[in-house]
């Protein structure tokens, strides 16, 4: 069966892009969060269990995520994060399973922002992660996101530091410079593990 590697980093990181070149050098890659996204509007049984949970303004008359209205509900209330997170969770790691079992390339990736705060990399073979010093994080998701620097430092803030991170991987990328030396860095440490 397929070793998984468990793939993660910060707001701005570069995680996706690194994904990205893991697949153009021929691996699989699961993104958790796009998954995540995706099941909450076609699984039943969960859009059931969260419309019990948060109330039926979950879902809009199509049947679409409430994404706005399910942040705020959950917003400072740290209870019904936990019990909205218990709900959506297992879903996801179920959909990953079956994933999983169709994969036959002898390592596959699973792209999760929160790999070490979930402590999804306990399940994993190893563990990669993507950093880059914390201004040029910033200054990538401004341009990217036409967000204010303020606006990412805010949520930098609450994510795990990284240098908890780095202490924590197995593999690192150090993403301060180029798309060129990305791709190189990705490349090398892939065809590394064993
Ligand atoms: P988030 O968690 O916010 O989604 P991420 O970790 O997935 O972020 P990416 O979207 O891959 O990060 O990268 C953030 C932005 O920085 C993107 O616009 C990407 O194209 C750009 N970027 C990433 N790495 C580099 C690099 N080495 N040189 C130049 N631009 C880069």
């Amino acid at each position: 069966s397929s070793k998984i590697i468990g793939l993660t980093g910060g707001i701005g990181s570069g995680k996706t892009t690194v994904a990205h070149f893991i697949e153009e050098f021929g691996f699989p890659v699961y993104y958790s969060d796009d998954r995540a996204k995706t099941i909450v509007n076609e699984n039943e049984e969960l859009k059931f269990k969260i419309k019990e949970l948060l109330g039926e303004k979950s879902y809009d008359e199509n049947g679409i995520y409430n994404r706005k209205f399910v942040a705020e509900k959950v917003f400072n209330n740290k209870d019904l994060l936990q019990q909205l997170n218990e709900i959506i969770h297992p879903a996801v790691r179920i959909d990953f399973e079956e994933w999983l079992a169709k994969q036959s390339k002898y390592l596959v990736f699973k792209e999760t922002a929160l790999l070490f705060e979930l402590k999804l990399h306990k399940q994993c073979y190893k563990s990669l992660l993507v950093t880059a010093e914390d201004n040029i994080r910033t200054k990538r998701v401004m341009d990217r996101d036409g967000k204010t620097y303020r606006e990412v430092e805010t949520i930098m803030e609450k994510q795990m530091p990284e240098k908890d991170k780095i202490k924590m991987a197995d593999c690192i990328i150090y993403n301060n410079t180029n798309l060129e030396d990305l791709k190189e860095q990705t490349e090398r440490i892939i065809f590394d593990i064993e």
